[in-house]
């Protein structure tokens, strides 16, 4: 390691030992408001984590200012709703080995780790995180690693947890680079809030390590334009220049981003530092979370008021995790407004309405290929 690379590798040590994790340390930055006292008061269950980066972004002065939503707990946490669910995307239920979701056929999970820079209030995995902070030893890595290699349909893992850049350098290495040696692994993706959260863990060592083992892509959690600091900015340019593409993934979050020109601010913020949007979730049923929940109409607004008033590719997909394992569905305004014979019939973006014909086979006369106009 040079004195550049030591340099930046001590940043997100100091991160993480610094982070805020208790009422009397948040105090001294913020005053709280009577519902985050409540809900961070003696014998809480509700386990808070944020990195002074994090910190530094949020708005002491405001109560609801939209990263302190996600970083500091409030009493509504406290309250659970009838349609709450402890693992609402039904990960248990598809877990083959421990660590290891199956559900799709040519694809698995791989959470290697609990542990996060801050714990997100909104956490789909809130059943996992924010408990005794452990990862996959490697005895379970390894019978993970077992179980890809011999079933021969699974071509992409995504390493997720917690967060896996969370491990060491040496960790992340070991386990990209075992499933590298997998013949039937095509890609890798890494399911990261790092780059937002605590951006300094990028640092040009990591790179380096990541861009042994390409093609080797990066989903990175991002709610709203004011977690895209210079920090951030640079570790996604760290990281695209060493030819990892990088996904967004955003949860429709009441109250956080739930309106057009936030999300559209915050697509076309994304696509400057080259991240390409790829999901907006529907928030999960997480225990814990109905007030962050907002409802289908509003994110179908949204991705109304996104497709055609901004570049094609920043508009990513809208999709609905569908409660106790059904996966990803995908939901999106109507366009198509009906099928009749040989004619669809679509509207645009501006509503407009249009006719589009198909199956219309050209019949062939004796002399060959009819015209358009005889086919008419
Ligand atoms: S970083 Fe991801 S896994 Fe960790 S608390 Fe936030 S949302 Fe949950």
């Amino acid at each position: 390691m040079n004195n550049e690379e030591r340099v930046a590798d001590i940043d997100w040590h100091q991160q993480i030992k610094h982070r805020i994790t208790t009422i009397e340390e948040l105090s001294k930055f913020i005053n709280l408001t009577e519902s985050e006292s409540k809900a961070l008061g003696t014998n809480s269950r509700l386990r808070m984590s944020i990195t002074p980066h994090f910190l530094s972004l949020i708005d002491k002065n405001d109560s609801n200012c939209p990263l302190r939503k996600q970083a500091i707990p409030t009493s509504q946490e406290l309250n659970f709703s009838e349609d709450d669910l402890s693992d609402p995307c039904g990960e248990e239920i598809d877990m083959v080995v421990q660590g290891l979701v199956h559900r799709y056929p040519d694809r698995v999970l791989l959470l290697v780790t609990n542990l996060c820079a801050m714990y997100c209030r909104h956490c789909t995995r809130r059943r996992l995180i924010g408990q005794k902070e452990t990862s996959l030893t490697q005895e379970q890595l390894d019978i993970a690693y077992n179980y890809i290699r011999k079933n021969k349909k699974i071509r992409d893992v995504l390493i997720s947890g917690g967060d896996p850049l969370m491990l060491s350098d040496e960790k992340i290495e070991s386990i990209i680079k075992s499933l590298r040696a997998i013949e039937h692994i095509e890609i890798i993706r890494i399911g990261t809030r790092t780059p937002v959260t605590m951006p300094t863990r990028v640092t040009p060592k990591l790179v380096s390590i990541l861009k042994k083992y390409h093609p080797l892509y990066m989903s990175i959690h991002f709610n709203h334009p004011k977690e895209i600091s210079q920090e951030t900015k640079i570790a996604c340019e760290m990281l695209a220049d060493a030819g990892i593409p990088l996904g967004s993934q955003t949860v429709l979050l009441k109250g956080i981003n739930d309106t057009p020109k936030i999300m559209t601010n915050l697509m076309h913020e994304l696509i400057k530092i080259r991240v390409k949007p790829y999901y907006i979730y529907q928030c999960d049923l997480a225990s814990g979370t109905s007030h962050f929940r907002t409802t289908v109409a509003i994110g179908l607004k949204i991705m109304e008021l996104l497709r055609g008033h901004t570049t094609g590719f920043a508009v990513p997909t809208y999709v609905i995790d569908a409660p106790g394992g059904g996966g990803k569905v995908p939901v999106a305004p109507e366009y198509v407004i009906s099928r009749s014979r040989g004619n669809v019939i679509i509207r645009n973006w501006k509503k407009e309405i249009y006719v589009y014909p198909e199956n219309k086979q050209p019949r062939v006369s004796r002399e060959g290929i009819l015209t358009e106009k005889e086919v008419r």
